[in-house]
Parts: C-alpha cells; sequence; structure tokens
C-alpha cells in the first residue's frame, strides 16, 4: 500500500500507534489544490476590481500604442472597441471608469457616440475623454460643448495621456 507505520510510547501512558497512508497525502494534496484555487479566485476578483479603460478606435497603431502604455500602468484594465456601437455596448456591459475617444470613426462618429453614451442610464457618468487628429481650438471648443471632459491631441504625448488617464481613474477613490 505504500503506507508508513510507526509508535510512540510514553511510560505510563501506553503506547500512540499511528498510520499514514497514501490517501492521506492525496487528500493533503486536494486542500493544497483547493487553497490553490482560492488564491486564484483571489487575484481574479483582485484583478477585476482594477480600473478599466475602454478605447473606442478604429486605427490599430493608434489602439495598439494606447494598450502598452496602459498595460505599463499596471494596475489598469483596457479594453477597446473599433467601431462606436461596438463601444457603447462593451461600455454598457463592462462598465468602464473611463472612455476615450477617437472623433473619425467609420459609421457612427465620437460626436454621435457622446450623444448615445450621454443619453443611456448606464453610461451617462463615465467620464469620456477624445482623442483626435483633429485638434483646433474650434475642434476642442466642440468637443467640449458635446461632453467630452477633455480633448487628447493624436499623435499622442506618451506623459500627457498617462497623467490624464491616471488623473480620472483616481478621481473616484480607485
Ligand atoms: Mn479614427
Amino acid at each position: 500500500m505504500g503506507g508508513e507505520v510507526g509508535f510512540t510510547s510514553t511510560v505510563g501512558k501506553g503506547s500512540t500507534f499511528w498510520v499514514e497512508f497514501p490517501a492521506t497525502q492525496a487528500i493533503e494534496q486536494k486542500v493544497a489544490a483547493a487553497e490553490k484555487h482560492q488564491d486564484r479566485l483571489r487575484d481574479m476578483d483582485r484583478s477585476s476590481n482594477r480600473a478599466m479603460v475602454l478605447y473606442i478606435e478604429d486605427n490599430i497603431s493608434n489602439l495598439d500604442f494606447l494598450k502598452e502604455v496602459v498595460r505599463r500602468m499596471g494596475n489598469v484594465n483596457f479594453i477597446s472597441a473599433p467601431t462606436a456601437e461596438l463601444g457603447l455596448s462593451l461600455a454598457e456591459e463592462r462598465q468602464p471608469d473611463l472612455i476615450l475617444m477617437d472623433i473619425n470613426l467609420p459609421g457612427m462618429d465620437g460626436y454621435e457616440a457622446m450623444k448615445a453614451l450621454g443619453s443611456n442610464d448606464r453610461t451617462k457618468d463615465i467620464p469620456v475623454i477624445a482623442v483626435s487628429a483633429a485638434a483646433m481650438k474650434s475642434d476642442i471648443e466642440k468637443g467640449a460643448s458635446a461632453g467630452f471632459e477633455e480633448y487628447l491631441s493624436k499623435p499622442f504625448n506618451v506623459s500627457e495621456i498617462i497623467e490624464t488617464i491616471d488623473r480620472y481613474l483616481n478621481a473616484d477613490g480607485s
């Protein structure tokens, strides 16, 4: 059976026999595995409590770039959508803490998407930042009146984008 048997003796009290079977070890392994599973669940829980950024952008290079920037921030989950239509349903479903919105998108553009987010109870309180290559004073003013919190110009300034994301994610204590 591969188990071990032994005994200890104490004068006047008799002997205690102990037996250890492989079955005991199997139970210990199961307990250890269960504990490991618990740890993993706790980690998942922790990561689901992490702040989340949604980036709605149809340009792959911009998407990849920002994804890398956010990944390096270390404690932020990043999700993205290549169209406003998909972005709106992702925002409603996943409830990100911050949305970065490209203005020039195929189909619905960033302004229409902003309007849709603002008229949906499930998304109206999520801060939205416009990101666009068109960043003249008139664009920025138009963005502000459309309800965008800020207006970032492309190509990205890395420290500006990190500082901005950080500011919004820390604003609600998350
Ligand atoms: Mn675009």
